[in-house]
């Protein structure tokens, strides 16, 4: 079936299916998931679904299919708002009164929304979720769903992407990454959470990791407390945000170095080095102090004391 282009997700790519070739087709759909979870790859296949001519939807292979994967099928539309955070109400008012305009040549006009909506642009939106003309399809995408107001919520026929099985993810990896290092290819499946598109950012070796953390990995492994102070001292000017992304970086990778030593797992290009410098204890130590400095920058604790007491503790 044309769903299987979406990796795992059987459960929901078989319901879907079902109530495609039924013709049950909702006016309003929420797809959630984590950046990387397929949640764009569900939209374009439930959106060719829904256009599809074919016999089995999605077909993937009439002109309507093929024009919903090419992103040029006129009855398409992605709302998007790249200048601004959320999309503006003007934004979502414009594409209110498009959609009173008939499909062009598909039996429904779909709006895809892969950008969050503010509470005034969700607003907007309700006008149109109390009374949508037959042929309107909305495709919301999102990382949170908690971030929508309850009354859109509830409207919506909730689609919600769920992590792959470790074998599953593997051995998609594999076939994408033949070149991919078995150790490095563990690790990505560890820290991807279970996302394709998580994993494969992490195997591109894109600009996932922070340079503060390898330099971290390195001072932390040397035992050089110079190095330490080298790494923490500019981070100090740091915005709490950022800081939380590094301080979470160095978690999960000591983390995982720990996890190496207790023998479950073979330890990453990144982590190998710290397995044979470290102890279990030391280790452990260190996770607790990080864990101690990720709930003070929580508690809006200053960067400055932060980076100060993480000097102190695992120096
Ligand atoms: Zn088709």
């Amino acid at each position: 079936m044309g769903f299987d282009r979406l990796l795992g997700n059987a459960q929901l790519k078989q319901s879907l299916h079902r109530s495609l070739n039924q013709n049950h087709i909702s006016h309003f759909y929420l797809i959630s998931g984590p950046r990387g979870s397929g949640k764009h790859t569900l939209a374009r296949l439930l959106a060719a679904g829904i256009l599809c001519r074919g016999s089995d939807k999605p077909c993937l292979s009439c002109p309507a299919c093929r024009k919903v994967l090419e992103n040029i099928h006129p009855d398409v539309i992605t709302i998007e708002d790249p200048e601004h955070k959320n999309v503006s109400v003007k934004i979502v008012r414009d594409f209110r009164e498009d959609m009173f305009i008939q499909p062009n040549e598909g039996s429904h006009k779909i709006y895809l929304l892969p950008q969050d909506l503010g509470v005034e642009g969700q607003n907007a939106l309700l006008k149109i979720l109390e009374e949508p003309p037959s042929y309107g399809v909305f495709l919301l995408l999102t990382d949170n769903p908690e971030k929508l107001l309850p009354t859109v919520r509830s409207r919506c026929t909730e689609l919600s992407l769920q992590p792959l099985p470790a074998e599953l993810l593997s051995s998609a990896l594999k076939s994408d990454f033949p070149q991919a290092q078995p150790e490095d290819i563990a690790a990505a499946i560890r820290r991807s959470g279970g996302f394709y598109g998580q994993a494969k950012e992490l195997l591109q070796g894109g600009d996932v990791l922070l340079p503060q953390t390898r330099q971290f990995l390195q001072a932390y492994a040397a035992k050089d407390p110079l190095q330490l102070l080298q790494v923490l001292v500019p981070m100090e000017k740091w915005k709490r945000d950022q800081l939380l992304t590094a301080l979470n970086q160095w978690l999960e990778l000591l983390g995982e170095a720990l996890s190496c030593q207790a023998g479950g797992i073979t330890p990453s290009s990144l982590t190998r080095n710290l397995c044979g410098c470290r102890s279990a204890r030391d280790l452990t130590n260190a996770i607790a102090q990080l864990q101690t400095a990720i709930t003070y920058a929580h508690s809006n604790v200053s960067p400055g004391t932060i980076c100060g007491f993480l000097c102190w503790t695992l120096r």
